[in-house]
């Protein structure tokens, strides 16, 4: 009887945790495990039927509008459930890996941990958030970005950074690891009482390290 698990890849964004799961997707399938893999449409960055990672590796994917459309597309004779972004389901999206590991399979989610406001991000139907990851995972990673804030003569210097901005010589990113991801808007440090849909303004996320996120 195969021993099942779940496996959660977590941590902030650029993080490459979308990557990862790519990586361990393809490594079970060199094992000759079938995998089916879901992620909940949120926008229209990537093909709907991709999962793509920021270093363009691409897996195809069964993109899901919710839970429930997932449910029912969920075989549970595929060996291997892999779930990217499960942050943006329902809770019972943990109840359902939960289940197939319980059956002997292989659960792999990637997992956005916390919000912009650096807290636990809460499940669509509030029966969870995201900690409850952790506390039933068998594996766990934790996947850190690089803090890209700009330091001129030690003194950071506030608003989104041009990583490659020729014009910007004179300064350097901070460079530290990154557990935290801080929102902007129009250029700004948004503050944890932003609306989280904007009309007409422009905004951005970038990660920060401990000494450079505004709690704000
Ligand atoms: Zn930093």
């Amino acid at each position: 009887m195969q021993r099942g698990r779940l496996e959660v890849i977590a941590g902030t964004m650029f993080g490459g945790k979308s990557t990862e799961l790519i990586r361990r997707v393809n490594r079970y399938e060199v094992t000759g495990k079938s995998s089916q893999l879901f992620k909940p449409i949120i926008d229209n960055r990537y093909s709907k039927e991709h999962v793509s990672s920021h270093d363009g590796l691409i897996k195809k994917v069964i993109a899901v509008q919710d839970y429930v459309d997932l449910a029912q597309r969920y075989n549970p004779n595929i060996p291997v459930l892999a779930v990217d972004e499960p942050q943006f389901l329902d809770g019972t999206i943990v109840d359902l890996c939960e289940e197939h590991a319980q059956r002997g399979g292989v659960a792999i989610v990637s997992l956005l941990l916390k919000d912009f406001k650096d807290r636990y991000f809460q499940f669509k139907d509030g029966k969870y958030d995201a900690s409850e990851f952790l506390r039933r995972a068998d594996d766990i990673v934790f996947l850190k970005a690089i803090c890209t804030a700009q330091e001129s003569n030690g003194a950071q210097i506030s608003g989104i950074i041009q990583r490659f901005d020729s014009a910007s010589e004179e300064k350097q990113i901070c460079g530290q690891e990154a557990t935290r991801v801080q929102r902007f808007i129009d250029g700004k440090v948004a503050s944890s009482e932003s609306p989280l849909v904007l009309v007409g303004q422009k905004e951005a996320y970038a990660p920060r390290c401990r000494q450079h996120y505004v709690f704000y």
